[in-house]
């Protein structure tokens, strides 16, 4: 595989960008070797520069849930810029954006764009904090919520990828508000929440962690959590910025029929381009400024041509049978990893929630932290590797989960499942 574009741009790149990229995870340091840098994407492809073309997982970490490039989503979007780029005043996109992730997610009864993830999460710990007048915060080791202080703390995603759970930069009298939980683990849950429930504002989850690999709930875990909550009136809070609008049109927590106080978005909802959200509770949403004091802002929020992608994408999703065909497919794809692996005699297992799965070169059961830490992540690089020279772009670490969207049709699973025999042929 020729990489010689890619090579000359990362040179370039570490020069003037630290690690050459502008996120972390991108620069490939845990898998080993470089990134390659995208010329174009369709479908379910990536095509580099240097003209090599692959069965892409990633789709964008996560927001390609209807394939990279599609016609109805650049349609929406060079319809609507042509009109301008931004405005700085409302504009009707905003209003349809909001009515359709309040009718999608009816916990959400009022909703706020902003411009990424991370905002949104932050700005819904301070409406956490500003509502029920208390400083702490409880999360869960392994899960990631965006690059805020507060949660820079046990985290996964690239944090965990490079071994820095925690990060030079956050004053600790601002992680001491942090506490962190084990996931899944009922008993430390309701331990925590005994010994010092009056102070905590709001306990935020991924409902489906899906930033250190990919970990399901166990059965009443979510529920118990929303009883704590409850009980000692701190504010349940889902980040949902992957699993919102992919694992059910409603998020995770239609799926587990849980109502939590807040909820935040993003990815799928901005369509690839930069979107986050932050809604719940009308009591709660409307102590945000300028209704209430608790202030939160943005020069680019509610962007036009933003807002137009998401819709687009929301359109595409809402089709009645998406997410079932999404979840057959996950299957269909981790059902053969599963079965190329056995073949080749090696420990393998996957993890899956509609469009999103988990890869693991051990053994199940995976239902915590310590078991998704426990992967051979030295065979998964090798893997990865082998994977990427025959086509096929999986996450560059070993504790994110893959994607799948509506562009992986048959030839396309086809084709990973194969890549994957030979690969792990090579492994055993
Ligand atoms: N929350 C979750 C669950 C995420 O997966 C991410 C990013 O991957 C974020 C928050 C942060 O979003 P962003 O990268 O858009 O700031």
């Amino acid at each position: 595989m020729n990489n010689e574009r890619s090579h000359a741009l990362f040179s370039r790149a570490r020069e003037l960008i630290p690690g050459g990229v502008n996120s972390p995870v991108r620069a490939f340091k845990s898998v080993g070797g470089e990134p390659f840098f995208a010329q174009s994407a369709e479908g379910a492809y990536l095509v580099d520069v240097d003209g090599n073309r692959y069965v892409d997982y990633v789709g964008s970490w996560g927001p390609m849930i209807a394939g990279h490039a599609h016609p109805q989503v650049l349609a929406a979007v060079s319809g609507t810029m042509v009109n301008g780029l931004s405005f700085g005043v409302p504009n009707a996109l905003e209003v349809t954006m909001a009515e359709r992730i309040t009718r999608i997610v009816p916990s959400c009864e009022m909703v706020r764009m902003v411009n990424s993830g991370t905002e949104a999460t932050l700005s819904a710990i301070r409406v956490a904090r500003g509502a029920t007048g208390r400083s702490r915060i409880v999360k869960f080791e392994g899960c990631y919520h965006g690059h805020g202080d507060s949660f820079l703390v046990k985290a996964g995603s690239g944090v965990m990828t490079l071994g820095l759970p925690n990060s030079p930069g956050v004053p600790s009298s601002l992680a001491d508000l942090t506490s962190t939980l084990p996931y899944n683990d009922f008993d430390a849950a309701t331990k925590l929440f005994d010994e010092i429930g009056s102070e905590i504002a709001g306990l935020i989850i991924e409902p489906i962690v899906g930033n250190a690999n990919c970990i399901l709930p166990r059965d009443g875990y979510l529920q118990h959590l929303r009883e704590l909550c409850t009980k000692h009136g701190a504010l349940l809070i889902f980040d949902e910025v992957m699993t919102g609008f992919r694992v059910a049109l409603g998020g995770a927590q239609s799926l587990y029929g849980i109502t939590p106080d807040l909820s935040t978005f993003g990815k799928i909802i901005g369509g690839g381009m930069p979107v986050g959200a932050y809604g719940g509770r009308r009591d709660l949403m409307a102590q945000v400024a300028p209704s209430g004091p608790i202030y939160q802002a943005g020069t680019l929020s509610g962007n036009p041509v933003a807002m137009a992608a998401g819709l687009a994408t929301l359109d595409l999703i809402e089709v009645p049978g998406f997410h079932a065909e999404l979840e057959r497919r996950t299957h269909v794809l981790c059902d053969g990893l599963e079965a190329a692996a056995r073949e080749a005699g090696i420990a393998f297992t996957t993890t899956r929630a509609p469009g999103m799965f988990g890869l693991y070169f051990r053994q199940g059961p995976i239902e915590t932290f310590e078991d998704a830490k426990a992967s051979d992540t030295a065979r998964f690089n090798r893997f990865f590797h082998a994977m990427l020279g025959r086509g096929v772009y999986l996450a560059p670490s070993a504790f994110e989960a893959g994607f799948v969207s509506s562009a992986h049709g048959d030839a396309e699973i086809a084709h990973t499942i194969e890549a994957a025999r030979v690969s792990f042929g090579e492994l055993a």
